[in-house]
């Protein structure tokens, strides 16, 4: 899961942005970005990678800046690219999103029709192009984000900045995480409490079809409706490192714990119980191939082929296909029976498994 950062306050906000982004790499990335106001005008900074190459973009860049958006990527839609990283800008609004916008291909053909120009092959850009369009039909900026999500099905936290009310952020979450940082003349929006305690202790916890503004006169928090909800601060006592364990002892301990919502969180806007359906686009196989498959075979080194063991064992009950699990460094080696009916899928944390990457490179040559 990738995270969110929204700041407004007395300091300089770039780089307390790059700091929070930093508080939320552990959550995992694949490429971040930046927007800030400046002058009344939105600018955007992005990269593909770790931090650092953001941070290289950003050499040089000091404006005196007091409000802005951050975040770390990991594609769900669309492939690691800049075009791709968030922020998402259109015309003088810029967004954040957390998640997977289910319905996204109707929205974009709707928006598509109506002229509107994409950017990115994302699910999130089109979030932009809903606020932006109520803007544009004369609602407030409260009220186009509103609005805006009234049309989306799917799992976001977001968190938005319109050059039309330059001093707020707005942020609003359903099925993601998200929290706001109460400190002193200055506010923070995040999607984990780390990030938010080098500035302040006092947190408001956001809740599933709630939005906050963040402006001036503080953060109010209210329902899509919007009316006011009444929430009250905590105070998180947890130290920085504490906090990146959510009160556990050992990262491994909270790991485990964290399964159930990782899997849930994995499975969001991919699976479907209650009709049954699996939507995997980015796979580019059609119906007529998955229906056509006569094998499985995965693929993984160390812990990764021992979890393709665990695949085995659900692919084969769920799908009723024969599953091979074959190891890394061995599988070119052994002459492996592979047709165009064969679905190879590499499994790797890193992704960058030289032998796993070795067996697929392999597979493909065998027409798997
Ligand atoms: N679905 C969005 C994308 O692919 C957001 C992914 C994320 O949560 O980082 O850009």
């Amino acid at each position: 899961m990738c995270g969110i950062i929204g700041y407004i306050g007395n300091k300089k906000a770039v780089p307390v942005l790059v700091e929070g982004l930093k508080g939320l790499e552990y959550r995992g990335y694949d490429s971040a970005g930046i927007a800030y106001l400046n002058e009344g005008r939105i600018r955007v900074h992005r990269s593909v990678g770790k931090l650092v190459n953001l941070e290289t973009a950003l050499r040089g860049v000091s404006p005196d800046s007091r409000i802005g958006i951050g975040h770390t990527r990991w594609a769900t839609h669309g492939k690691p690219t800049e075009e791709n990283a968030h922020p998402h800008q259109v015309d003088g609004l810029v967004l954040v999103h957390n998640g997977i916008i289910e319905n996204y291909v109707s929205l974009k053909q709707e928006l598509q029709s109506e002229g509107r120009k994409f950017l990115s092959e994302t699910d999130t850009e089109v979030i932009a192009h809903l606020i932006d369009r109520e803007e544009k039909r004369g609602g407030d900026f409260e009220t186009s984000v509103r609005k805006a999500l009234e049309n989306v099905r799917g799992a976001y936290a977001i968190c938005v900045l319109s050059e039309q009310e330059p001093d707020k952020l707005i942020a609003a979450r359903d099925g993601c995480p998200l929290v706001v940082g109460l400190g002193q003349e200055e506010y923070m929006i995040a999607s984990d409490i780390p990030p938010v305690l080098g500035h302040t202790r006092e947190v408001l916890i956001v809740e599933d079809g709630e939005m906050v503004i963040v402006g001036p006169k503080g953060a109010v928090v209210k329902d899509l409706a919007g009316r006011v909800k009444t929430r009250q601060a905590q105070s998180i006592s947890w130290t920085p490192v504490m906090a990146q364990k959510a009160g556990y002892r050992h990262f491994m301990l909270k790991e485990i714990f964290d399964q159930p919502q990782a899997i849930l969180d994995t499975f969001r806007g991919r699976a479907f119980p209650e009709t049954g359906e699996v939507l995997i686009p980015e796979s580019g196989l059609s119906d007529e191939q998955v229906a056509g498959l006569q094998k499985i075979t995965l693929v993984a080194c160390g812990t990764s082929y021992h979890a393709g063991l665990v695949g085995k064992f659900y692919i084969e009950k769920l799908a009723g296909i024969p599953v091979e699990v074959d190891i890394g460094s061995e599988f070119r080696y052994r002459d492996p029976f592979l047709s165009p009916e064969t679905l190879l899928v590499a499994l790797s944390q890193s992704g960058e498994t030289a032998d796993t990457l070795a067996a697929v490179k392999e597979a493909r040559r065998r027409g798997a």
